[in-house]
């Protein structure tokens, strides 16, 4: 199944600043409108805030980004996370409802994170789909294994009826890194593994490229 490009939705959930980058970004996740049931891929950070001061985020509430787009976080039927840092998976416990997907490699190396905490992993009515490699999700939406920054990053690719979208996670911040422009070191845990992700996601030859932490969107 093929979707309108427009059934992929950017949520803004708010800023953070990266003090090992010294850098400040914005974190996305993506609504999928899809006909089976509303998706969504990453779900920002989470609550208390104070749990994460030194990244100063900037409060930002996914059920109320998914409310401007007239959809109730009990209408999401399924969750990916591309990864478990913190600012990928803070609020998967406003939806219980819904099965998270994530590799199973990422989720047995959750506790390396320090700064994710362990309550925005461990809510009541947590339900973990642990992936082993690449898997459709729902009709035309796959994940595919991106590891490098994590070693269990996975990125999403969705058949739109323009070609394939991708949505990279933290497997490629932006617009200029995708077009070529190297990482920083700090954004990977694994520079030559991360360049290979890169490269994969290429070869995929995207209509368009969608990503956590870029408020443009690449488009072929
Ligand atoms: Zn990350």
């Amino acid at each position: 199944m093929a979707l309108p490009p427009e059934a992929i939705v950017r949520l803004d959930l708010g800023r953070i600043w990266l003090p090992h980058l010294t850098m400040e970004i914005p974190v996305h996740g993506f609504l999928i409108k899809h006909p089976a049931g509303a998706g969504l891929v990453d779900t920002g950070y989470g609550t208390p805030l104070e749990l994460i001061k030194d990244y100063r985020p900037v409060n930002a509430s996914v059920a109320e980004a998914l409310r401007q787009h007239d959809v109730h976080a009990s209408d999401i039927c399924w969750v990916i996370n591309s990864h478990l840092h913190f600012d990928h998976c803070g609020q998967n416990a406003v939806f219980p409802q819904a099965p998270v997907y994530v590799q199973r490699r990422e989720y047995e190396r959750r506790h390396k994170y320090k700064d994710t905490p362990a309550a925005w992993l461990q809510y009541a009515g947590a339900r973990f789909e642990l992936l082993d490699g690449e898997r459709e999700i729902a009709s035309g939406v796959r994940v595919v294994t991106t590891p490098g920054h994590t070693a269990g990053h996975q990125s999403i690719q969705i058949d739109t009826t323009e070609g394939p979208a991708v949505m990279t996670g933290d497997a490629c911040w932006t617009v200029g890194m995708f077009d070529g422009e190297p990482p920083r070191a700090g954004m990977m845990e694994d520079a030559s593994t991360f360049a290979r992700s890169l490269d994969k996601m290429r070869r995929i030859k995207p209509a368009a490229v969608h990503f956590c932490h870029d408020n443009r969107t690449w488009h072929r």
